[in-house]
């Protein structure tokens, strides 16, 4: 039989940094995944380039049940940290904007990075490997490994969620926990792209590859940044960051035009731009193709001078309010995240050590604790995955 101190389950991000700073720790460790390959995710995050931290990362960067829970880990390992290593490696990377770190070169080097600290500090990666038959003895767990017995002390949980299937994710994670007890909250996917419903879809179809600054809002939330029309519906950071904080079946409001308010902006122009049609003036202000598109479907193919009293409220309710109702999201295919998963309330903030199961660790995405967009879930998993890496 064999026997670690340490088995993690999930060579993402998450398993992989708790790994290392286990066997650092002289524990035996053994990281299984049943994928061929070790951190799919970080290899195809920031467009291939690693979004691996943000300068600034708050709490209230965070989804989750218990918004505290993420407070004492992004404390203890914080952005500066895991910078810290990055840079301490030679690997080159930059802030891209609103404090986001990419590599220069490529994603690999952070996957790389987290491979040669695991070997250095002697823990084992086992790939293509499943695990079966998990339970619980009176001190730690057995379960097969590629159908061979092994036993361990501490068991970490580092599934991930959802989103992606075809790079390994799976629910594992999830029913380990509810083995063991565990309440897992409604889960979703998230920081995804918005579909069109039936009727926006023929319309705005034709629109597609459009990309505008706007202010996009749900009953909670706002963000004013870029979002992109796509032929299935509308993409872009914007509508990735909102779509942590919409529930199924409520609208979004977009503001097309955040910087202007429309009907006073009208009034002011129509003294000098009296004669000019609405869309030559509106195409100042937006991509040609839209501010066409936005004239034909309110009907007011007229000059500025033209516009009564209740077509410049028509048409402002229309750019600077423009209710969109989601047909839904694109799903798991697409998703960045998987919002929602094991509650934190039955896990220590400290540890990630499970309170109904002693030995038994959840860090990362599989907890409920999503992040912005931006940097924000690698560093949760940095975090997490550390503060589990110490007592684990
Ligand atoms: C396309 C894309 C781009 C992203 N870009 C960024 C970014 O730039 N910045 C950022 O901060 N976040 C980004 N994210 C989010 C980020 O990748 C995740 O939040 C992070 O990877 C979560 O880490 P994790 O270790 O918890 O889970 P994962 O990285 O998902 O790792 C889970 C591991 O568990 C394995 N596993 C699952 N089921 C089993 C099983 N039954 N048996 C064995 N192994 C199993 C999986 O194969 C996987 O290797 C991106 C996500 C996607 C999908």
């Amino acid at each position: 039989m064999t026997q670690y101190d340490v088995i993690v389950i999930g060579a993402g991000a998450a398993g992989l940094f708790c790994a290392i700073e286990a066997a650092k720790r002289g524990r035996s460790v053994v990281v299984v995944d049943h994928a061929n390959k070790a951190g799919k995710k970080i290899l195809m995050s920031g467009g291939g380039r690693c979004n691996f931290t943000n300068l600034d990362i708050t709490p209230e960067n965070y989804l989750s049940a218990n918004p505290h829970f993420c407070r004492s880990a992004l404390n203890r390992y914080t952005q500066w940290d895991f910078i810290g290593l990055v840079a301490g490696a030679g690997i080159a990377y930059h802030e891209k904007e609103l404090g986001q770190l990419f590599c220069d070169n490529s994603a690999k080097d952070i996957q790389q990075l987290l491979l040669s600290e695991l070997a250095a500090a002697g823990g084992e990666l086992k790939l293509e490997t499943s695990v079966t038959k998990l339970v619980a003895l009176e001190q730690g767990f057995s379960m097969n490994m590629a159908s061979k017995p092994v036993q361990c002390s501490s068991l970490v949980v580092a599934c991930g969620g959802l989103s992606i299937p075809t790079m390994g994710a799976s629910d594992f994670g999830f029913r380990i926990a509810q083995q063991f007890d565990h309440e897992v909250l409604e889960y979703r996917a998230s920081l995804v792209p918005f579909t069109w419903n039936n009727k926006d879809k023929e319309h705005w179809s034709a629109l597609s590859g459009v990309a505008v600054p706007a202010t996009v809002t749900s009953q909670t939330k706002s963000f004013s940044l870029d979002l992109l029309i796509t032929h299935r519906g509308i993409s872009g950071p914007a509508m990735l960051q909102i779509s942590n904080y919409w529930q199924p079946g409520e609208s979004l409001t977009i503001d097309w035009l955040p910087s202007i308010d429309v009907a006073e902006q009208v009034q002011q122009d129509r003294h000098e731009q009296g004669k000019k049609q609405l869309k030559t003036w509106l195409a100042q202000y937006l991509p040609a193709r839209l501010a066409e598109f936005f004239v034909e479907q309110l009907k007011l193919q007229k000059t500025l001078a033209e516009l009564t009293k209740a077509d410049v409220e028509r048409l402002a309710t229309h750019l600077n309010q423009w209710q969109f109702n989601p047909g839904g999201t694109e799903g798991y295919r697409t998703a960045e995240v998987t919002l929602g998963g094991v509650n934190t309330n039955e896990v220590s903030s400290k540890t990630m050590e499970s309170q109904k199961q002693p030995g038994l660790y959840f860090i990362g995405e599989v907890l409920d604790v999503t992040g912005w967009l931006g940097g924000y879930n690698f560093q949760w998993a940095w975090s997490s995955g550390w503060a589990a890496g110490q007592v684990c």
